[in-house]
């Protein structure tokens, strides 16, 4: 039987599912490991169950045991692990696609719905029931009508805008390749960031963390979206650059944010807490227990379709 560890607890039935399969090491408490636990407790190990949480860097990679030789992500994303490091010692790294994206799709239309229409504040005011009706309180953006800018069309990308359109939304979008038409469902392509920011009421930010997308959204970016844009972010916190987003929101260039993920989670630039235009959720993309237990389950066939065969359909490196 090969051994594993797995960094982070998962669910009952796929803890079980994996002691099955694998000689599994478990984190019963659902500690945090620093790099050099994770480097201590894969001693002995033939692959690690790694999880977003873990910062799997270059350094980190260079420390651990020559028996591991699979790094299973609990995550679509990939971005904690540094791929030409593990290339280089002949460890593969595989991701969960696929099985999170309805899961984070909705919450990539919540951020939209709670940013647009103004939901922290209307829930802050709902606790407090101090509020009065008027024709004018918390009047927030309508979605029909309203077009939205999509950066990064794919899974997660293609099923927002699916929605989006339901709700009477135009969809545009940018990728670095154009999609066929069968999956651009009527949407418009444009081939650079710049012109898709420039048509972008809502932008949703869908794309992965990587060297090219880090701080994507940055000051000069910020200025092509049009005046009272709305930004919202379903994807990693390193793709903007958080002062010159809450700049913009304090000069009213961006009307709301709506956000999931955040550079440094889960401290996120105090920014962000104090303003009323900020919708902010804590990473909850894929946390349904459908999703969860379909990305352990899909994480742990990962390492054994590797070991039975050697390859795996999610390699990502
Ligand atoms: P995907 O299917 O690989 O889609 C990524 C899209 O981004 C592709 O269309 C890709 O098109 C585009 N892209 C990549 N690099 C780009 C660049 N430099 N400029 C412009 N577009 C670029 O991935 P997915 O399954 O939709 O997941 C997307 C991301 O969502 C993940 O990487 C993860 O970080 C995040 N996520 C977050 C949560 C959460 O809990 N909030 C949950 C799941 C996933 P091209 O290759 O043609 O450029």
């Amino acid at each position: 039987m090969k051994r594993i560890l797995i960094t982070r607890r998962l669910l009952k039935s796929c803890e079980e599912k994996a002691s099955k399969i694998f000689e599994a090491n478990f984190n019963d408490n659902d500690e945090l490991y620093s790099q050099s636990k994770v480097i201590e407790m894969s001693q002995g190990c033939d692959g690690i169950l790694t999880s977003l949480t873990d910062k799997m860097d270059a350094e980190t990679i260079n420390k651990l045991p020559d028996s591991v030789k699979i790094l299973s992500n609990f995550a679509v994303g990939f971005g904690n692990i540094d791929l030409e490091a593990a290339k280089k010692r002949g460890i593969i790294v595989t991701n969960t696609p696929d099985v999170l994206t309805d899961a984070t799709a909705e919450i990539g239309i919540l951020l939209i719905l709670g940013a647009c229409r103004r939901a922290s504040e209307g829930i802050e005011s709902a606790r407090e029931s101090n509020w009065k009706w008027s024709a004018d309180y918390l009047i927030g953006k309508q979605l029909t009508g309203t077009r939205l800018g999509i950066l990064g069309m794919g899974r997660i990308g293609q099923r927002i805008a699916k929605i989006a359109k339901s709700l009477g939304m135009i969809i545009h979008y940018h990728n670095r390749s154009k999609l066929s038409d069968e999956k651009e469902q009527g949407a418009t392509y444009h081939d650079n960031l710049k012109d898709l920011l420039s048509v972008s009421d809502v932008l949703s930010i869908c794309c992965p963390a990587s060297k090219e997308t880090v701080d994507m959204i940055n000051k000069e970016t910020i200025e092509y979206l049009p005046k009272g844009a709305v930004v919202t972010n379903v994807a990693r916190g390193d793709i903007v650059e958080d002062e010159a987003l809450i700049d913009a929101l304090n000069r009213r260039k961006v009307y709301a944010v709506g956000l999931d993920v955040y550079k440094n989670e889960p401290n996120l630039n105090s920014g962000y807490l104090k303003h009323k235009s900020a919708f902010i959720l804590p990473h909850l993309g894929s946390a349904t227990k459908e999703t969860r237990t379909a990305m352990a389950n899909l994480a742990i066939d990962n390492i054994d379709e590797f070991f039975k065969t050697g390859s795996c359909k999610n390699k990502v490196n």
